[in-house]
């Protein structure tokens, strides 16, 4: 019998009553290992119901009984880390030692707040007015939810839940169809944790799901990560129904290499962040803009390193790249490669040639040169193993190129002028920048989120503005005057 992958609701894994199911594939066989259940709008209704009953308890945790349970699960996630990992593989395809990476990110979120006591600091000011203090505290928001894409089914949730809940919400997962299985794992270690029932919930889902998570009175806030159009869609209906939302988008990142580079060192990292995972992050670099007379040593450079890269199941210790998450992924990213080279642009690596693994949804490395900025792999996202070199005369041209780009997610500049590189952070209107760093991901302790098209709302995800977006502000104003000169003043409070 298939495997069914249920949802987790009340602190307990829960089997679906919709009838309706996904298939669940291991993209390095290409067998169908799982069916995911889809919930439906009364059983998503169910689970919220259950965590508006949590949050109220939740709420009244000590500062310091939830940073127990950050702490208790922080260590549960490091002990299971190898488990964990595996079972990303088994339903993404990344390779174990990528998977135990995200895991290693998503932790760091969880260290960060487990310093709620510190982070959750008011301020006080004595004296305002005479015999008058104001203070401010931060208050949870209730139930939020978190909806997830298929790229980091463990790193994306942890972005989210864990400030979520170390302010003193509960949240609802709604994991990608493709690889829910870790956000099971992720429910389970939270319980291990000490974490009340109802305070971590999973519901399984797609569109149905989504849409009646955006439209439930009982969810305060939304946080996404996906595809730019959904992530607009998500802002829009979630805001237009008086929730707070915070949806990242899709990303186009652009690696500016100078022609002062060490190209060796920038053809290393712009491959690293090109094709690892496959290309299947949001902060992989897909365009390389080569500056001057640095592109043909770049692009001879490029394509040395890409025979040396082994595609292959991702569970084998001696694989760089595994497969893409589903046959349909792989055949649109193929697509592209050809309207490429239809469109102009110079075929140096074709990812559709040379030996294959068979059975699984496997592409190799494609490296495009003189591609220009009409052509549809430019144009478009395409989150695959395909990196795109643009040749820009000046590094103006390149700053421009950039800048004129709708999605603003991440970048890197390869250079060794420092002077250059400074004008770059200041000029480049992107979210996310590195110097001579390929994958800029921020640590947990600053705030990830890129500009224009690559995210929709004002608050960037964890750190201390994830600490903002889930909870909201109040203001005391407090006076214990003598009785004795207490008056009726109809007059407007002024400070005295
Ligand atoms: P996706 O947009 O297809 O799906 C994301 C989530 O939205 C999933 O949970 C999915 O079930 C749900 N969803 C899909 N279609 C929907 C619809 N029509 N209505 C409501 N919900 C829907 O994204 P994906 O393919 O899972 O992930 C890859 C995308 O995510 C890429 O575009 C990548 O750049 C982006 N991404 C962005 C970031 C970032 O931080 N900006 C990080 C990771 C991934």
């Amino acid at each position: 019998m298939t495997q069914r992958i249920s949802h987790w609701i009340d602190g307990r894994r829960t089997p679906g009553t919709s009838g309706r199911t996904a298939p669940v594939y291991n993209p390095a066989t290409g067998q169908c290992t799982a069916e995911v259940e889809l919930a439906s709008a009364g059983e998503v209704a169910g689970a919220v119901a259950t965590a508006v009953a949590a949050s109220k308890e939740w709420r009244h945790a000590s500062l310091s009984q939830r940073a127990g349970v950050l702490f208790a699960f922080r260590q549960l996630l490091h002990e299971r880390t190898d488990e964990l990992a595996a079972i990303v593989t088994a339903e993404h395809g990344k390779v174990l030692s990528d998977a135990a990476g995200e895991i290693a990110r998503g932790l760091e979120n969880v260290e960060f707040a487990a310093g709620v006591p510190q982070l959750l600091k008011g301020g006080f000011s004595e004296q305002v007015s005479t015999g008058v203090d104001v203070y401010s505290i931060r208050q949870p928001l209730g139930v939020v939810a978190g909806i997830t894409p298929f790229n980091f089914p463990v790193m994306v949730p942890l972005w989210m839940c864990a400030n979520a809940i170390a302010c003193g919400n509960s949240f609802i997962l709604k994991p990608s169809e493709k690889d829910p299985s870790a956000s099971l794992f992720l429910a389970q270690m939270w319980k291990d944790a000490g974490l009340p029932d109802g305070v971590f919930t999973v519901v399984q889902g797609d569109k149905e799901a989504v849409d009646a998570l955006l439209t439930h009175a009982d969810i305060a806030a939304v946080s996404f990560v996906g595809s730019t159009p959904i992530a607009r869609y998500i802002y829009e209906t979630g805001t237009a129904q008086g929730k707070r939302v915070q949806a990242l988008g899709g990303a186009k990142n652009h690696a500016l290499v100078l022609p002062d580079a060490d190209v060796e060192m920038a053809a290393d990292a712009v491959v690293s962040a090109a094709y690892g995972s496959a290309g299947e992050r949001c902060m992989a670099l897909s365009v390389a803009v080569a500056v001057g007379d640095v592109a043909d040593r770049l692009v001879e450079a490029l394509a040395a390193r890409l025979p040396k890269l082994t595609v292959g199941d991702g569970t084998h210790p001696d694989t760089d790249i595994g497969p893409l998450i589903t046959a349909a992924h792989r055949d649109r990213v193929a697509g592209y490669i050809g309207a490429g080279a239809e469109q102009g642009a110079t075929l140096v690596v074709d990812g559709r040639a040379g030996d294959l693994p068979s059975g699984g949804f496997f592409l190799g490395t494609t490296l495009m040169d003189h591609v220009t900025p009409e052509m549809t792999v430019y144009t478009d996202e395409i989150f695959g193993p395909v990196l795109c070199v643009v040749r820009a005369d000046t590094y103006e041209e390149g700053l421009a190129l950039i800048n004129s780009n709708p999605y603003a997610n991440g970048t890197a500049i390869f250079t060794r002028d420092g002077g250059a590189a400074r004008a770059f952070q200041f000029d480049v209107e992107v979210g996310m920048v590195g110097i001579n760093v390929p994958v800029p991901v921020p640590v947990a302790y600053y705030s990830f989120g890129g500009w224009k098209a690559s995210l929709f709302g004002d608050s960037h995800m964890y750190g201390s503005e994830g600490m903002s977006f889930y909870t909201r502000g109040k203001v005391v104003t407090s006076r214990w005057p003598d009785p004795a000169t207490s008056t009726v003043d109809l007059g407007f409070p002024r400070t005295r």
